[in-house]
């Protein structure tokens, strides 16, 4: 796991000083839903501290101990957000990155007025418009972002895409940049496993990377 963990991290380096950016300018989020903590551990004593879960309940169960035992690390809710777990969310992740839909935005909006913790937000876009899929539209980012800045006060600090499985991911990684660029959006959350290099040529500040790191779900 460590061996693959420092191989992914060399190849996240070698993509981004191909294309003339900063390995330092790229973060790794390393997704560890459904892995224990026998498997996570080995990650985190090899050096990394940002990960990613998808499902609150299931982060909730495993992810307290740990940041006990490391106050320094980072957790990213990469998965859909029901707005009867916005709380819980909340208190638990520093970073959410699945905004999707107005209920939602004024579900955060109260539960950070309220807690007094504002976790970083990122909307999610369904680039390839999927009806299977989370996110908003690509018509309808702009109004959607407009609408969390100016009627619910939240701070936008990025976007996040899962381009469609069966489609090269370049069309979705330059779509999501457009976007963000048009907005002022200055973080992109783009590239997996198997195309985290080609989202970094197109501007990615983070990549998700989980079976690359952590072996087969
Ligand atoms: C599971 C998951 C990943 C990681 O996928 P791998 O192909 O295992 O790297 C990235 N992003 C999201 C939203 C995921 O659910």
């Amino acid at each position: 796991m460590s061996h693959a963990y420092h191989e992914v991290c060399e190849s996240i380096a070698r993509a981004a000083k191909d294309c003339g950016r900063k390995p330092a300018e790229v973060q790794l989020v390393a997704v560890s839903k459904t892995k224990g903590e026998p498997e996570i551990r080995p990650v985190i004593e090899a050096g990394q501290r940002i990960f990613g879960e998808n499902r609150v309940q299931e982060a909730e169960g495993k992810w307290p101990a740990l940041r006990a035992a490391y106050p320094d690390l980072q957790l990213h809710l990469i998965g859909p957000l029901q707005t009867n777990k916005v709380k819980e969310a909340v208190a638990l992740f520093d970073v959410i990155e699945t905004l999707d839909r107005e209920k939602l935005a004024i579900a955060l909006a109260a539960e950070i007025n309220r807690s007094g913790k504002a976790p970083r937000l990122y909307v999610q876009v369904n680039t390839g418009a999927e009806a299977q899929k989370a996110g908003i539209l690509p018509q309808e980012a702009d109004g959607f972002i407009k609408a969390c800045r100016e009627q619910h006060g939240l701070t936008i600090e990025g976007l996040m895409c899962i381009p469609p499985v069966d489609e090269p991911p370049s069309a979705h990684f330059a779509l999501l940049a457009k976007v963000a660029k048009r907005n002022g959006i200055e973080k992109l959350s783009m590239g997996m496993s198997a195309d985290f290099e080609e989202a970094i040529q197109l501007g990615a500040t983070s990549v998700r990377v989980g079976s690359a790191i952590f072996g087969g779900r």
